[in-house]
């Protein structure tokens, strides 16, 4: 985890948060090359499962929704831990976190456990009062049921279908930690998949477990080996009592086995409640049989933040590359991305500063760069940038060197293999696409 930590700051993917004032416990920001990797997983799954399904439409909800929101949802009521607070320092800890009855930071004494509820509070205009309390959303999920019937009356879609949205959630969390695995604010990707009201279990299964394929299919393409992946059927008694299968999808990260994603069948729960708090009608007429009821929903839930980590901890790789001094190695660090998902796809290096050399390198940065994500580099040895586009994980480094002016091509190296081709300028476009798309 350190190396990776340091990386990350190293080179730009992840900054403490708010860091000149001495940071934030548990608060991050995405550098230019995080946004870059995170907008590569946010723009793949939205390619893939809205604008790739006819079956799921997307939306983009407000964080902050009327509060019956989460009346209705149950988390007013039940989304709370049971804490303990330090009558001396005050500072509060999870009941099951602590042993004994001293505080672990001042052994002054600890209060009776209370129920403390994990939403965000804020207040709507200037009236700080109860009347005007509101929560920003622990998830995205409620967006998607409290829009189903305008989803369905404009999109004209029948059941099955699902609809997605990605963005960010809050939870006051009593302990974060494990750097991006676990913070207050969080981004999601999340689909809530209405199927008709089952009348038996495989009636519902076969959705189950076309997402649970769909998710598996994904974690390959993020590069995911399936050696450290665990997909844990959540026991009876452990599930919510509505739900009649829960999957976590886990993964051995280097701090311990942790949920990664999640998949559950959360029968028609969340319709039912509301219809009850909102007195709308949220049900669905058959076309067919004219039969009205609320559909039954498959929630597949991937947590953005966390894909991000596990795509970078599963690229990590340590090898061995020749110097400049023949014969010689020395150990490098190379970010193994998938070429979808690099940052980065094609790094223009110029041999040296000269004019005539960045002119032409210049020149084909300004055409690459309306394909491909590019970066422009022309300062230290020629090795020393490649091992930083290494670092990055930027699969192609394109180098334009004397003879390029001569003979019109240019000298493609690949990241993984470390071999050097001589590509004519003229077919480097079509070159680099064919490679990154493969
Ligand atoms: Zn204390």
């Amino acid at each position: 985890m350190d190396k990776i930590i340091s990386l990350c700051k190293r080179r730009g993917f992840i900054f403490p948060g708010s860091e000149i004032y001495g940071g934030m416990a548990n608060s991050w920001d995405y550098g230019p090359l995080g946004v870059e990797l995170k907008n590569n997983i946010k723009k793949e799954w939205w390619r893939r499962f809205v604008q790739g399904r006819p079956d799921v439409v997307g939306i983009d909800t407000a964080l902050i929704m009327n509060p019956k929101v989460w009346e209705a949802s149950g988390h007013v009521s039940n989304f709370s831990d049971p804490l303990v607070e330090c009558k001396k320092c005050h500072q509060r800890f999870r009941a099951d976190h602590v042993d004994g009855k001293k505080c672990p930071e001042c052994e002054g004494a600890l209060t009776d456990p209370r129920q403390f509820n994990m939403m965000f509070k804020t207040f709507i205009g200037p009236a700080e009062d109860q009347a005007n309390t509101a929560y920003f959303r622990p998830e995205t999920a409620q967006g998607m049921f409290v829009n189903f019937k305008n989803v369905l009356d404009t999109s004209r879609k029948r059941l099955p279908f699902g609809i997605a949205q990605i963005g960010k959630a809050f939870r006051n969390e009593i302990t974060p930690g494990n750097y991006i695995f676990r913070t207050r604010e969080f981004e999601q990707m999340e689909i809530e998949y209405f199927i008709p009201q089952p009348e038996k279990d495989e009636d519902w299964e076969k959705y189950f477990n076309m997402w649970l394929d769909e998710m598996k299919q994904w974690l390959r393409d993020l590069g995911v080996s399936d050696k450290k992946l665990h997909y844990k059927d959540i026991p009876d008694g452990e599930r919510a009592h509505y739900s009649k299968r829960t999957v976590d999808v886990e993964y051995d990260f280097p701090f311990g086995q942790r949920e990664l994603y999640g998949l559950a069948y959360r029968a028609d729960f969340d319709l039912k409640n509301h219809s009850e708090y909102s007195n709308a009608d949220l049900q669905y007429t058959d076309p067919e049989t004219g039969k009205k009821y609320l559909p039954h929903v498959i929630e597949p839930t991937w947590g953005v933040d966390r894909s991000l980590l596990v795509a970078i901890l599963e690229a990590y790789h340590e090898d061995n590359a020749p110097t400049s001094d023949k014969g010689e190695t020395e150990t490098r660090v190379v970010l193994k991305f998938p070429k979808w998902l690099a940052p980065v796809k094609v790094a223009i290096l110029p041999l040296s500063k000269k004019d005539e050399l960045s002119g032409e390198a210049k020149k084909l940065f300004e055409d690459l760069s309306k394909n491909f994500v590019c970066e422009y580099d022309e300062t230290q040895s020629i090795g020393k940038r490649y091992r930083r586009q290494d670092e990055i994980g930027t699969p192609y480094c394109v180098t334009v060197d004397f003879d390029s002016l001569e003979d019109k091509k240019v000298t493609v190296r690949d990241r993984d293999t470390m071999e050097q081709e001589r590509i004519s300028i003229d077919e480097l476009k079509e070159y680099l696409r064919e490679k990154i798309n493969s």
